[in-house]
């Protein structure tokens, strides 16, 4: 049989599992082929607190939290976590690390996007600027701990566009389409987008690394 390096991605999020997949296809570590499971697919089921003060210390927890549940259940895994979010620069950059709880985790994207374009009202076109942030952790079974930072520039929109992607994306223009990412293809935001960016550069890193010692058959 083949041999895999097997790489669990902390998350729960079906959407960001197959953008994941997508990304890090053809991945190889030592000249083993990597095996990337969700949380789930591999047997974890853990709650963490993301009590960081940035994107990245909010990965490296994430990580952290299930290379030691993996430990525990005897799996000797890499890990991957990211934390992601919106910075616009007007609202002194939230939502910022507080993305996906702003205004409360049950409350609808539609109902956040209407809020922040609310704030923004009156605000001219070169005030608007934002961005969207990725962290991308890794940790080995040894510890290790590397970590990729990446940001998409735009701007914010007027109106909600477009009925791809997810959260933010109908009200976050990027200036190069001259579209909302909610407008682009799957293929088209993955290019350009920040975790796309911070996956694509962990992704080389990785393959550049010796670091695996144990082995998964
Ligand atoms: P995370 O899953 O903890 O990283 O939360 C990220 C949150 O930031 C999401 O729930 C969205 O609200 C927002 N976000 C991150 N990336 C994107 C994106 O690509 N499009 C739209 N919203 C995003």
């Amino acid at each position: 049989m083949m041999r895999m390096r097997k790489i669990i991605f902390a998350t729960g999020n079906a959407g960001k599992m197959k953008e994941i997949r997508m990304i890090l296809d053809g991945l190889a570590i030592d000249g083993m082929p990597a095996e990337i499971l969700s949380m789930k697919e591999a047997g974890l089921d853990i709650s963490i607190v993301e009590d960081g003060k940035s994107f990245t210390e909010n990965a490296v927890i994430k990580a952290r939290a299930v290379a030691e549940a993996a430990k525990k259940a005897g799996e000797a895994a890499i890990v991957l976590a990211d934390d992601s979010g919106l910075e616009i620069d007007y609202l002194n950059k939230e939502p910022g690390i507080y993305s996906a709880r702003y205004l409360g985790e049950e409350t609808s994207y539609h109902e956040k996007n209407g809020n922040l374009l609310e704030r923004l009202s009156g605000v001219p076109d070169e005030e608007r600027t934002a961005r969207f942030v990725c962290a991308i952790a890794c940790v080995f079974p040894d510890g290790e701990t590397l970590t990729e930072l990446a940001t998409v520039e735009g701007r914010i929109g007027y109106e909600e566009k477009g009925e791809n992607g997810f959260g933010y994306d109908p009200i976050f223009i990027v200036p190069e389409y001259g579209r909302s990412t909610a407008e682009l293809t799957e293929e088209e935001k993955n290019k350009i987008s920040h975790r796309g960016k911070a996956l694509r550069a962990m992704k080389e890193k990785l393959a550049g690394s010796r670091k695996m010692e144990s082995e998964c058959v």
